[in-house]
């Protein structure tokens, strides 16, 4: 579950590290008024969305007045960035930033451990960084034994050529960082910026933080708030998640299910060699049941871009004739213009063929023939 900026920021707040005092507004009738109350002329004001790359998208501006800052909310409420509607605006006072740092905490997966991630060039996504300038990134594994404590973030510091309080502060921030990416169950934990003030203080400018969802059990509090959260992803990815089933929108018209992340993700790949464009990930699980295959084919039924519907399962414990009779009960049910194209493997694969053929669909038993005429049915390159 990923934090809105103004979460992450109070819970930095909340240990010592250093961030700007803003105000949360919901309509831009409450900038002018948030304007007087913040200790500033000048003000930074920051769209809430869960999508990163704000700033380039236009989602990060400037006022000096109380007028200027009314008429910009009104255009940033209207936003969408990356497809994502703007609910809420920080307004913050303007930090004088004479430089920016990248500061991270994240799971190295290949080295099983937590990471510390520093760069002297930040305000950049970190994975842009490391393509262009990998030499100014230093990083820390940490033994979760041990921790993260502040004379490690110090070495980092050094390796960043930062010294004096400089170096003394980036120790204390990151070991704070650290202990919350812990408490938090984290996936990532960021700040990017890492402001450099004119006046040499260390400012979180920006924050990120990213609960693992298989711990979201242990954060109840933060589980509550979950629901408003959906309210601003697409309303297809709310549905569902509130039905658990794991969706993400792509631009494409290709509706793709598969059974297993891997599948799924290597369908899409497969989509794509052929010159088709995937609508979505979307993963139906292992054990689908015909109901939960019911569902991932309403959820791509009811996508406006999708054309074409391409099922593609390779079934261990799934059961081919399960996911036969959910498209049999899917086309019957709504109704759907869509075009088919299935591909059926493994378990029950004969039993689910016949239901199929019953119902005059065809059925594919090769990936690679299926994913070649769902972008053809779709219009696309072949
Ligand atoms: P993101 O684009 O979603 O990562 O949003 P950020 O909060 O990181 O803002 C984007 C960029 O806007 C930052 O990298 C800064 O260059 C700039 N920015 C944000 N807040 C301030 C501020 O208070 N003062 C100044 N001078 N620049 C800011
Ligand atoms: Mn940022």
């Amino acid at each position: 579950m990923k934090l809105f900026e103004h979460e992450a920021k109070a819970i930095f707040r909340s240990v010592g590290i250093p961030t700007p005092n803003g105000i949360l507004i919901h309509s831009p009738e409450e900038a002018a008024g948030a304007y007087s109350k913040v200790d500033s002329n000048q003000v930074v004001l920051k769209t809430q969305v869960l999508v990163g790359g704000r700033g380039k998208a236009g989602g990060v501006v400037f006022a000096s007045s109380g007028d200027e800052a009314m008429r910009l909310s009104q255009k940033l409420f209207s936003m969408k960035i990356k497809g994502e509607a703007v609910h809420s605006v920080l307004m913050e006072p303007k930090l004088d930033i004479r430089r920016e740092l990248y500061l991270g905490v994240t799971y190295d997966k290949s080295k099983r451990s937590p990471v510390v991630v520093a760069s002297s060039s930040g305000g950049v996504e970190i994975e842009e960084v490391a393509k262009t300038s990998p030499s100014s990134i230093v990083k820390q594994w940490v033994d979760s034994y041990t921790g993260f404590p502040a004379f490690m973030g110090r070495k980092l510091a050094a390796q960043l050529g930062l010294g004096g309080t400089l170096l003394q502060d980036f120790g204390q921030i990151s070991s704070r960082l650290y202990t919350l990416f812990e408490a938090f169950d984290a996936d990532l934990i960021e700040t990017n910026p890492l402001a450099i003030t004119g006046d040499g203080r260390l400012v979180a400018a920006d924050a990120r933080l990213n609960v693992a969802d298989d711990a979201l059990y242990r954060h109840s509090d933060l589980a509550k708030s979950e629901r408003d959260r959906l309210a601003s992803a697409s309303t297809l990815e709310a549905r569902a998640h509130e039905m658990g089933v794991q969706y993400v929108e792509l631009e494409g018209d290709i509706g793709i299910i598969g059974n297993g992340a891997g599948l799924t993700m290597a369908t899409l790949d497969l989509v794509n060699h052929f010159g088709g464009r995937p609508a979505n990930f979307l993963d139906a699980g292992g054990g689908s049941s015909t109901e939960s295959f019911l569902k991932a084919l309403t959820i791509l039924n009811d996508n406006p871009k999708v054309k074409v519907i391409f099922v593609n399962i390779l079934a261990g414990i799934t059961r081919c004739d399960d996911v036969a009779n959910a498209i049999v009960t899917a086309q019957r049910t709504l109704n759907t213009s869509k075009k088919f194209v299935i591909r059926l493997a493994g378990t029950n694969e004969e039993e689910g063929k016949m239901i199929l053929k019953q119902h005059s669909f065809n059925a594919y038993s090769d990936m690679e023939e299926a994913a070649r005429r769902a972008v053809v049915l779709a219009g696309g390159a072949e």
